[in-house]
């Protein structure tokens, strides 16, 4: 399985977090050092510089932080056009692109509660389907 339409980093590099995804679960890293919470999911600590993290799997909500509708797809997406991203503040902290699911831009708003749902697309692959 992997994230996205298309996937721009290695799987060999994020493979743990794809194992959470198959689970159907948003997973983040916390610090152990000073608790500080990542999503993205980091490696490294941006604010102790500290490598010692854990896996912390995030509660799927969060809040329209802004979005756009795409009606000329870059290469890859042509074929997906008309499509509505929503960028999302995580309940937690951090913050992530997903595809709105089931409502059309009009329905949106920003700071508008929503829920992030794992959802199969094309086959093996998965997206964030952002709900309202
Ligand atoms: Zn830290």
């Amino acid at each position: 399985m992997e994230l996205g339409k298309i996937s721009f980093v290695p799987p060999s590099k994020i493979k743990e977090y794809l194992t959470y995804l198959e689970d159907g679960k948003i997973a983040g890293t916390k610090c152990k050092n000073c608790g500080t919470p990542h999503f993205p999911p980091r490696a490294d600590c941006d604010n102790c510089m500290s490598d010692d993290m854990e896996w912390t799997v995030r509660d799927p909500k969060g809040e329209i932080v802004t979005y756009t509708t795409i009606h000329i797809g870059p290469t890859g997406f042509e074929d997906a056009v008309p499509y509505t991203i929503c960028m999302v503040e995580l309940e937690g902290g951090g913050r992530l692109l997903g595809w709105l699911d089931e409502a059309k831009e009009e329905d949106i708003t920003v700071g508008q509660d929503v829920s992030i749902n794992l959802k199969e697309f094309e086959g093996d692959r998965i997206i964030y389907a952002v709900r309202l």
